[in-house]
């Protein structure tokens, strides 16, 4: 019997690139057929076929409240229909900036944009146009976003200029980023003594989350804080995805490091396209109309995407939210950590917050080679055969995983015990 999910990729292949909206979504990496969902609800989706999956993607963050929380379908449904756009300013807006610069003092001003991509690749704009400068320094695996100068890849040896990792990037743009490795405090500090008069921004995930689950080392932190300050580069921290996420605050609330200036995305859209970009006062005075860094968007601060972020950003301020959220992600990787352990399997796990990373290496990784180190091939093999046992991880070896509020510690027992199915046979 052909499945739905088939058929439906077969025939979205002739008419969509790959038969997907965005890479990734194609199971490349895992290889197979991808999952075409119809329907969410809670913890889980449906695919085609109507089959259940415990939801461990989450649309790629957004979901943290679950599928369809009932506040924000209706703010949803109340907002559609008060009109879908205006491309002119709305109280819900100066409502989202009010409730964005509360909970991140960071933010002394903010502008919204439809998508992460939109709020990185302008945050660089800006703070080139602030410093004066064109160099931008970025890490090995952390994406910030598909924009050119994002795009962008190690060259051979230490301190050369960046290649691009997508045909189509002008080298001459690539040329204007260096890429670092992550965690690698003295790599940077070499970089800095060697340019740091042409460094206009230092981007980072503070929280990896696009390399599989990298987390931070304090030293790493501090000395970009203490480089951007003393070489006058603008400190961007892209928590598109670790943005209430890691925790209320973000990562950079968890690790106590003050950006120059913050991008958000995912979460604060509650599922629709809404992002942000904001900081110090002084950097985004330079922002058109005040100032002669352009940005502009016919769709910025839509009124349902907006809705929809509030209705999350309300729901997330619950007390203990992300106790709970962080204690059902750690009750997740331990039992995973001790059933691996159990029956003889190279494996680790971690999580901070709602985010967690598992990996087929004995400890979790802390840097770009150490995640390609890892066996992709078994991690594939167990991605696939969690699949069959209802549970949806991301598909592909390289991509953290999302617990939501209405992830259920009977949902958390199940896919723990579906891995340790899965061991006991491996
Ligand atoms: C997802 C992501 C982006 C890009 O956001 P889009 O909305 O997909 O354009 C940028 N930075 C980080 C850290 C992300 O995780």
């Amino acid at each position: 019997m052909t499945s739905r999910n088939q058929t439906l990729f077969e025939e979205s292949q002739r008419l969509i690139p790959g038969g997907v909206n965005s890479p990734v979504r194609a199971f490349k990496s895992v290889g197979g057929s991808p999952l075409f969902f119809t329907r969410g609800q809670g913890a889980y989706v449906w695919d085609a076929d109507g089959k259940r999956y415990i939801d461990y993607v989450e649309s790629w963050g957004p979901m943290i409240v679950g599928h369809c929380h009932p506040d924000v379908v209706k703010a949803v449904q109340d907002a559609a229909a008060q009109g879908l756009g205006f491309g002119a300013p709305t109280e819900a807006e100066l409502e989202m900036a009010e409730l964005l610069c509360k909970l991140l003092p960071s933010l002394e001003m903010v502008r919204l944009v439809s998508s992460g991509t939109e709020a990185t690749m302008t945050a660089i704009r800006l703070a080139r146009g602030f410093t004066g400068r064109s160099r931008i320094i970025k890490f090995e695996g952390c994406y910030h976003g598909h924009s050119d100068g994002l795009l962008v890849k190690a060259g051979s040896g230490a301190l050369t200029f960046g290649q691009p990792s997508s045909s189509g990037v002008p080298a001459d743009i690539a040329a204007l980023t260096t890429v670092l490795d992550y965690n690698d405090a003295a790599g940077l500090e070499r970089t800095f003594a060697e340019m740091g008069d042409e460094i206009a921004a230092v981007i980072v995930e503070p929280v990896a989350g696009n390399m599989n689950l990298i987390l931070p080392k304090r030293e790493f932190l501090d000395a970009m804080r203490a480089l951007c300050t003393k070489h006058g580069a603008v400190l961007i921290l892209d928590e598109v995805m670790s943005g209430f996420r890691v925790g209320l605050q973000g990562a950079h609330g968890h690790f106590g490091i003050k950006p120059d200036l913050l991008t958000l995305g995912k979460v604060m859209g509650g599922g629709l396209p809404a992002a942000a970009f904001g900081g110090r006062r002084d950097i985004m005075q330079c922002l058109a109309p005040l100032g002669p860094v352009y940005q502009a968007g016919t769709l910025s601060g839509n009124p349902v995407a907006v809705a929809a972020g509030l209705a999350t950003l309300n729901l997330i301020q619950a007390s203990g939210f992300y106790d709970r959220l962080t204690q059902t992600a750690k009750q997740m990787t331990d039992g995973l950590r001790a059933s691996a352990a159990k029956h003889g399997i190279p494996f680790s796990a971690q999580s901070i917050g709602s985010m967690f990373g598992v990996y087929f290496s004995k400890q979790p990784p802390t840097s770009y080679a150490e995640i390609m180190a890892c066996d992709k091939e078994a991690f594939n093999r167990f991605f696939h055969a969690m699949l069959d046992e209802g549970v949806y991880l991301a598909p592909s070896a390289y991509e953290a995983g999302f617990v939501s509020a209405a992830h259920t510690e009977a949902d958390v027992a199940a896919t723990i015990a579906a891995a340790d199915k899965i061991f006991a046979g491996w």
